[in-house]
């Protein structure tokens, strides 16, 4: 009793997460010895280098992705401001409609608002008791005009996942690109950006128990996103600046040992959540579930 009292207990993974000791150790070199810059030509530089294409390969793995459509970024906020600004600036002769949900993170919700001030048109589509976005309420707000649907894959507040696989099918079947959110999802939600029909996908390392101030955006092959941070040549000349290179390191390890087992990680966290939701129920009256009972 006085030991669970003065031992703090942290139960806000979905804000932040601490790093693993295996993230740490595989930082470690890349904050002394390979210091290098990753794009200096001498062999000094390699080691630098190869860190950071050792990540991009992990991460491009985790996804179902080819290494070449990774490209990294200084976390979430930026992968959502660089898909949905550069897809929107990037396909404006297409059109100016951009559908998303009511529920996303502030990184997409207010990217979104200020493309509304720069004559963008938005659609924020409520979503049902469970907190779900019906892939056929995504169809009827699409119209010739939309450019992209932004629907996360799964929610930072109530954890509700949403069908991502048949609101990029529809996003498809009306020309429109479809990026989601899915900083939360990896490492509980299997990602494979083919069958789930992404064109951009977001993550974030320190949701995964990798370093704060490190993330990547998907970019499918062929996708059109205008650049938004201009300067030297890094990530095929689309995200200028020098990389962080062992923040970079340190999301690939992340990612990888975070979906080495995802469903045992999900049985081991299921069990205590169920825990958790029917002690809270059963003792405190008049409480329900703000989420989806499956989902
Ligand atoms: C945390 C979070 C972000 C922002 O990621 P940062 O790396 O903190 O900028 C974006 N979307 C969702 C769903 C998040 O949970």
């Amino acid at each position: 009793m006085n030991d669970l009292a003065e031992r703090p207990v942290y139960m806000d993974h979905a804000a932040t997460t601490f790093m693993k000791p295996e993230v740490v150790a595989a930082m470690a070199p890349y904050l002394s010895e390979h210091f290098g810059n990753p794009s200096s030509l001498y062999r000094f530089a390699a080691g630098s280098r190869s860190g950071v294409e050792t990540a991009r390969g992990q991460v491009a793995a985790a996804v179902g992705a080819t290494p070449a459509e990774i490209f990294f970024t200084a976390g979430g906020t930026e992968a959502d401001n660089w898909a949905i600004k550069g897809a929107a600036f990037a396909n404006q002769e297409r059109g100016n409609h951009i559908v998303t949900s009511a529920i996303e993170h502030h990184a997409v919700l207010h990217t979104c608002e200020w493309l509304e001030r720069q004559g963008f048109s938005v659609t924020y589509l409520p979503v049902d008791e469970f907190g779900r976005v019906e892939p056929v309420a995504v169809e009827a707000a699409i119209t010739d005009a939309t450019i992209l649907v932004s629907v996360m894959t799964a929610n930072n507040e109530i954890g509700t996942v949403q069908p991502v696989a048949e609101i990029g099918r529809v996003a498809h079947e009306h020309g429109a690109l479809f990026h989601t959110d899915a900083v939360q999802a990896i490492g509980a939600v299997p990602i494979d950006v083919e069958r789930m029909n992404i064109d951009l996908l977001s993550l974030s390392g320190h949701k995964f128990y990798g370093p704060k101030g490190t993330g990547a955006l998907y970019i499918r092959q062929g996708t059109r996103v205008e650049t938004l941070i201009h300067g030297g040549g890094q990530e095929q000349g689309r995200r200028a600046g020098t990389e962080n290179v062992p923040g970079i390191v340190g999301l690939g390890r992340a990612i990888e040992l975070a979906t080495a087992d995802i469903e045992g990680h999900n049985r081991r966290i299921a069990a205590m959540r169920d825990r958790l939701v029917r002690g809270v129920i059963g003792s405190i009256p008049d409480c329900r579930l703000n989420g989806h009972p499956t989902e």
